[in-house]
């Protein structure tokens, strides 16, 4: 075991269905770990919202709740890797580049059996990947609770889901009153879409938990009970990673 302060050439892969969380859980994690986060998610929003022609491409997978097609997002990502990887050559050890450490987690990939194949041959030798968990029907009541106000453009959450028995405490995070009067639903959480990305979840990216548990028992579950009051709990896990 390490502390976070000696890690090295940390690379870590964080899986989990759509609505788990993984995405405010990653950037925290690269902020505790001091590494870069690498999310395909936030690099194909940034795609559509520049309007570019591969960002017209890609929105018309996204916005269906479907995945993008493995190539195109493989290569993205691997180019942006890549760069990092040649600035941070000479920074083998723990030597700081830009800040950071020379290390990163990746939110949002793989999502498919030929992704995470294709990082194992080009990129490889992972420190670990852990798996945020939480149940479907949570998930569920949380992306259908997940709004956007229309003049403030904030997201926040209205859906409380509070269960003692059963350990769950994650309140609604409502901003200012006045933006339950601009809400909206962001364009992929609409319930028919927010159910394909589930069922994409299941069909593509499941499977990769087997897929990693073959390779020396890399995968730690990370279950969600609390949002982020359960933050100490995945670094703690992460320290025992590395
Ligand atoms: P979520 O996990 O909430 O579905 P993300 O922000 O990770 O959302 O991704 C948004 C969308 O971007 C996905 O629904 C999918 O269309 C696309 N996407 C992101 N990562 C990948 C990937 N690795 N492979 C294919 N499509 C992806």
């Amino acid at each position: 075991m390490a502390t976070a302060s000696i890690i090295k050439n940390i690379r870590i892969v964080l899986l989990g269905a759509p609505g788990s969380g993984k995405g405010t859980y990653g950037k925290e994690l690269a902020k505790y770990l001091n590494v870069e986060i690498f999310s395909t998610g936030d690099m194909i929003r940034e795609e559509i919202a520049a309007k570019t022609d591969f960002g017209n491409t890609l929105k018309e997978f996204s916005t269906k709740g479907l995945l993008v097609p493995d190539d195109l997002v493989t290569n993205m990502l691997l180019e942006k890797i890549k760069t990092f990887e040649n600035i941070n050559n000479n920074n083998n050890d723990n030597v700081m580049v830009n800040g950071k450490k020379n290390g990163f987690i990746l939110d949002g990939f793989p999502r498919s059996l030929n992704q995470a194949k294709k990082l194992d041959i080009e990129i490889g030798g992972l420190t670990g990947v852990v798996n945020v968990d939480l149940k479907e029907d949570i998930i569920l009541q949380k992306l259908l609770g997940r709004k956007i106000c229309n003049k403030c453009n904030k997201s926040f959450s209205t859906a409380a889901i509070l269960n003692e028995e059963e350990g769950y405490d994650m309140p609604a995070l409502l901003r200012q009153e006045k933006c339950l009067t601009y809400m909206e639903s962001h364009d992929d959480d609409k319930e028919d879409i927010i159910l394909s990305r589930l069922q994409v979840y299941k069909d593509e990216t499941m499977h990769l938990i087997d897929y990693y548990k073959k390779q020396k028992d890399m995968v730690k579950v990370f279950e969600v009970k609390k949002g982020l009051k359960d933050l100490p709990l995945l670094y703690k896990i992460v320290d025992d990673m590395v």
